[in-house]
């Protein structure tokens, strides 16, 4: 039996186990000199002029939608199809997700449908590059400020994305973007995420945030400091923190982001080249126009229905032949967390389609060449097989 194939997996190498062990041997295990040193790593990456590490992509996620201060009236507008953590951080934040449908054929928020979300009271809108593709930010982006809007991007799969040539995440088109460094994303710290942004005011108030809401800089106190111990509690802040031991991963692992995107990016040609035979698979449509994936998933589309099967008898084929699938994702307004909320799925048809033919298929750095082929293969002979009863 060959060995099993997770949809997603981390990279760990030598020079990862030793920058971890010279963290656990230095005087910090947090608050230390490796948070900048992965913060500057990453601001680096996506040409952001700064970033704030923290313990979650989800806690990246609260973090920024507190920064904005939106209180109970305000309105988020949030996809209907992502993790979800992007519409709890909203409620976490004390204001409301309202949903938007997405793309049927590419599971991404379109214009149409952040018009169709918007209303007065739209605040802010957290478009997700889902699977790795960008939103069209420069359409959303526009649509959102011209209303007076914040743009918070849920890049949480798109770190190594472009779109016309500018990073997902330099802070073009948002006022923060968020990604989570989780063993399945890009790059990881085990658990971990971060806020970018190219605004130093919004970034300082993640940073308090994400430590207590503490402030000990002498030109923020709002009392004269009778002393190096002062510090105030201005909000009501978390500990979010990531330890340095996590940052030295992170920072050893950014080192070789460039290879692990190249390496999503040559696995997805293959896929495509492979894949393009196969009548039945429909492949993850690329996404608006000049966006280059950084491909968190590999998705493609399957009428499981249509070919006389059902999605869960065609990952248990694949799963017998040692091939791990994932759904990204369940719309999140059919929950029963959220429908509890009074939301309702049944508007987001868009999403809905999407959801019903969505399929993840292994995508990892170290996969190799002939992987792809045991999975297309794999995928072959089980839809042969369902198919044919
Ligand atoms: C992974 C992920 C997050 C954040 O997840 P954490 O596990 O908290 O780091 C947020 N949004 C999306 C779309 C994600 O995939």
């Amino acid at each position: 039996m060959s060995h099993f194939l997770p949809y997603g997996a981390q990279s760990i190498d030598d020079a990862d186990l030793a920058a971890v062990v010279e963290a656990l041997r230095s005087p910090y295990l947090t608050t230390g000199p490796r948070v900048g040193e992965f913060e500057a790593a990453l601001a680096s990456a996506v040409e952001a002029p700064h970033a704030v590490a923290m313990s979650s992509g989800t806690a990246a996620l609260h973090a920024a939608c507190h920064a904005l201060d939106l209180g109970p009236e305000d309105e988020v507008i949030v996809p209907a199809v992502t993790f979800l953590a992007t519409s709890n951080a909203v409620l976490y934040a004390g204001a409301r997700p309202v949903f938007s449908d997405v793309c049927p054929d590419c599971g991404l928020m379109r214009p149409e449908d952040l018009e169709a979300a918007w209303t007065p009271r739209t605040r802010a809108v957290i478009p997700v590059h889902l699977t790795g593709r960008p939103v069209d930010m420069e359409v959303l982006s526009a649509f959102a400020r011209e209303r007076g809007a914040a743009v918070i991007d849920d890049a949480a799969h798109a770190l190594g994305a472009s779109l016309r040539g500018t990073p997902i995440g330099g802070g073009a088109w948002s006022d923060m973007s968020i990604f989570s460094f989780h063993p399945v994303k890009h790059a990881t710290t085990g658990e971990g995420g971060a806020v970018v942004t190219a605004d130093e005011g919004l970034a300082a108030r993640v940073r308090t945030f994400i430590s207590h809401g503490m402030v000990r800089e002498p030109d923020q106190l709002k009392a004269p400091s009778p002393g190096p111990w002062y510090y105030e509690q201005q909000e009501l802040g978390y500990n979010y923190r990531i330890t340095d031991i996590q940052c030295a991963l992170g920072t050893s692992q950014m080192s070789r982001l460039g290879g692990f995107v190249a390496r999503r990016r040559h696995l997805a040609r293959l896929y495509e080249e492979r894949l393009a035979s196969l009548d039945a698979v429909e492949i993850n449509d690329p996404g608006p126009d000049g966006s280059v994936s950084a491909y968190h998933l590999f998705g493609i589309l399957l009428d499981f229905e249509g070919l006389g099967t059902t999605r869960a008898e065609v990952m248990q084929g694949l799963r017998e032949r040692s091939i791990g699938t994932q759904v990204h994702y369940i719309p999140v307004p059919a929950q029963p967390y959220y429908r509890e909320l009074g939301y309702d799925p049944a508007p987001f048809t868009g999403a809905a389609e999407y959801y019903r033919r969505t399929l993840s298929l292994p995508m990892f750095p170290a996969m190799e060449d002939g992987d792809v082929d045991r999975v297309c293969d794999a995928l072959e002979a089980v839809l042969a097989e369902l198919g044919a009863r």
